[in-house]
Parts: C-alpha cells; structure tokens; sequence
C-alpha cells in the first residue's frame, strides 16, 4: 500500500537526500506535505517534481510567494505557513510517515504532534529529542507511534540490534558511537580561536546544514548524539562511549555482555539510514554506493576522551554532565548551543567562545522537571535568553 508521507524540512540536506530516495520508488510513497523555512524556488521546484497535496512555509510573506507563484504555473498545491500549519502537516489522519529534518527546537512541537497522533517517526531532528527528553519519548509510547533513527550513527546502533527490543537491556553492555573528530581533530587547540564559519562548515566527508556542520566542528554534535542516544535506547550515561574514526565507514557498534561487538559499516552515505527508517524492516534500495574493500586502505580509530582531544573538543563531556544532571540540564544545553553557533555563524563571538557560552549558561539556568510542552518551552527560551545575554557580554 502507498505510504503518504510529510517531510519537515524538504529544502535542507537530509530532506533533499529523502526526496532523492523517495524518487526512486514511486508507487511505493505519496508525498502528502513538504514544509520549509524560506527557499521559495526549491519549494517550487520540489512541488513541481513532487506533486504534494501541502505546501507549509515559515512566515506569511513566504507563504503568500509561494502560493502565488504555484498558482501562476498552475498548480493546485493547498499553501500554508506558521507553526501551527506545521503541527498539522505532521499529525494530519492521512499521514502515515513523518520525516523530521527541521533543524533545531523548532522542530519539537511537530515531532510530538507526529509522535501523540502514532506516525512512523523518522528522526534526523536531533534537537528536538535532546530538548525534549522524557517528555518526547512519553509521546511516543502514548501515541503508539514508531520512531526510527535516521542519524547515521544511531541508525547503525538500531540496525545492530536485535528486533526484540525488550531484550536490549539485558544484552547490551554498552554501545560506541564513532564520531568522525570534523575537520579539526588534528588541529594545535590553540588555533581553533581563529576558525573562520568557512573553515568550520568545509566537513571532510559530508555536505550538511550549515548548523550542524559547525556542531561537527566543535563535536557538540557528538554530544547531542550521546543524549539522543540515551533516550533512543534507553542507556544510561556510563553506557555510552565515544570512537573518533576519521573515515566514518563503521557508523557505530554495539557491545553485547560476551564481549561480542556488532557494527554497521557503508559508505558515508545518509541516503543508507534514510532508506532503512523509510522501509523498516524491510530494506529497500537508497542510491548509495556500496563500499569496495579492495579500495579501502585503512579503519582507524583513536580515543576521544584522550587529553589532546579533550582541550579541543571540551563540548563532548557536557552530554555526560547534562545527562546526570537535573532532568531539563539538557534542554538548557542545546539553546545554549543554537545561540552560540548561530552567534559564531554571523561572527559575533569567535570558534572557541560556543564552548564558553554552552559551559556558562548550563551551570546559570537551573531547569525546573518539565511537564508540558510549554515548560519545555519557556526553559528553551530562558536558556536562550541567558545565552544572548552571554554573546553579548563576550562582545562588549
Ligand atoms: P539544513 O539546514 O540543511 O536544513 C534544515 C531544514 O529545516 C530546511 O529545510 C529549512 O528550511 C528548515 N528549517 C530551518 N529552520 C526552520 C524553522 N525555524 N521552521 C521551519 N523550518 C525550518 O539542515 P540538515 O543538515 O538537513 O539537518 C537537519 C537535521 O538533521 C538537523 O537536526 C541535523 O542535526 C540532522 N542531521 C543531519 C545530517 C546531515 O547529514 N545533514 C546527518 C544527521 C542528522
Ligand atoms: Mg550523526
């Protein structure tokens, strides 16, 4: 049967490599929403490739754009814009798959909306889950919805285990997340002070957002994958270990009690985790090339907790501190964080000032345990707050 699909974030990198997946296999999916922020001439031309039933943007003023011109080239395309158009185009009844590719929190409120109304939930959104936590996790299980992780290294970790999942805790030992160490894994920490946003977004090995390459550069995406990884798996922090391995072929392994350890291999690809959540548990093809071990010169592997990497990359301990701290620790860690790269992508404060910014705000915002949706909410934007207050300070 034909599964209609929504995709937050079409116009992004994960929701391009999803359309160029979906394309592959049409009959198979129906795109029934494609929503964005502001790209107005992608928009067009997936909704002209894609035929969507709904066509979400941001703001009114780019919705209006794009309603016109859709109309002018005739095409009946339903246009909306808003936050609250976004909720819908994720828990609509004839959604049966949600595609989270928004980057950031502004991407909880759909993500539980898809999560309370039980869709197949594939999650590239790492933000969200790390902002929302218990909270999310409780939506999921209440909504009867399926979340799948489409983050490569969590995907490999999912693809390792068995399919029993009530049998996960009483096999695994612990579970290593390869992280690739970004583009300055090598560097003299004393230079990262001069980083340019060029320098940080140039990732050896993928094209991404300009948000989350930056996160590469720094490894707090390393340490948003740790506590999203604690909420996918039900782990608890002292389980979950870091591998830098430069060449991003093992995505992640999973060490069983025997000491056995299963990993999931491939080219860095993310059309490959992207198929999986879209197929589970069947596999479907992605477009990815396969890997060829007669070319594969060496798997390397180094600690990332040694000293060296440690005064580089100071972010990737937070993920285990916020994670045993006060539950809300890490809601306040990732507003931090969007406030600190986006101030170091529009040159405010230098490369090695997102940590300093992450470090004082996670130890001045004390969370109070979030209930609601909107406790979440007002933490995110205290934190934001006491993080703009903390840009503003270094730039005095
Ligand atoms: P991107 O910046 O390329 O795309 C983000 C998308 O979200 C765009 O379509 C944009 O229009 C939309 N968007 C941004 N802000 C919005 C807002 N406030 N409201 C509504 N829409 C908004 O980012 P990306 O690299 O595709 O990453 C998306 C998510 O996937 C991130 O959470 C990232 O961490 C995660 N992820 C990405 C990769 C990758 O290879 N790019 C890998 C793993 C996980
Ligand atoms: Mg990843």
């Amino acid at each position: 049967m034909t599964q209609r699909i929504t995709i937050l974030g079409s116009t992004g990198s994960i929701g391009k490599s999803t359309l160029d997946v979906l394309a592959r296999h049409p009959g198979r999916y129906e795109v029934f929403a494609l929503t964005a922020a502001t790209q107005v001439d992608l928009m067009l031309a997936q909704c002209h490739a894609f035929r969507p039933r709904l066509a979400v943007m941001a703001s009114e003023a780019h919705g209006r754009q794009l309603a016109e011109r859709l109309a002018a080239e005739g095409l009946d395309i339903e246009v909306r814009w808003g936050a609250e158009a976004l909720v819908q185009a994720a828990s609509q009844a004839e959604v049966d798959v949600v595609m989270a590719a928004i980057v950031g929190a502004a991407g909880l409120a759909p993500c539980l909306a898809a999560a309370r109304s039980g869709k197949r939930l594939l999650l590239a959104n790492k933000e969200a889950l790390v902002v929302g936590g218990a909270l999310f996790i409780e939506a999921v299980r209440e909504g009867g919805a399926t979340l799948l992780p489409i983050d490569s290294e969590h995907s490999a970790i999912f693809q390792s285990l068995p399919e029993d999942r009530s049998s996960w805790s009483r096999r695994i030992d612990h579970i290593l997340l390869t992280a690739s160490g970004g583009p300055f894994r090598e560097r003299d920490p004393a230079s990262l002070a001069a980083i340019t946003p060029a320098q940080a977004c140039a990732h050896p090995n993928f094209s991404m957002g300009r948000k989350i390459s930056v996160d590469s550069a720094t490894m707090m995406n390393k340490a948003l994958e740790v506590i999203e990884a604690r909420w996918l798996f039900d782990l608890r922090p002292e389980q979950i270990k870091v591998v830098i391995h430069p060449q991003q072929i093992i995505h992640s392994m999973v060490q069983f009690k025997d000491a056995s350890i299963i990993a999931q291999l491939g080219t860095p690809d993310m059309r490959v985790p992207i198929a999986y959540g879209l197929s589970w548990p069947e596999r479907i093809e992605s477009g990815a090339a396969a890997l060829d071990f007669s070319r594969l010169a060496q798997l390397t592997f180094s600690p990332a907790d040694a000293p060296e990497q440690r005064a580089r990359f100071p972010g990737l301990q937070l993920a285990w501190e916020a994670l045993r701290a006060p539950e809300g620790t890490t809601t306040v860690l990732n507003a931090a964080n969007e406030v600190a790269v986006d101030a170091f992508l529009s040159e405010r404060i230098r490369f090695d000032q997102i940590h300093q910014v992450n470090l004082a705000v996670m130890e001045s915002v004390q969370p109070e345990a979030p209930a609601h949706l909107e406790d979440l909410l007002a933490l995110d934007a205290r934190a934001r707050a006491a993080a703009a207050r903390r840009v503003q300070g270094i730039q005095a």
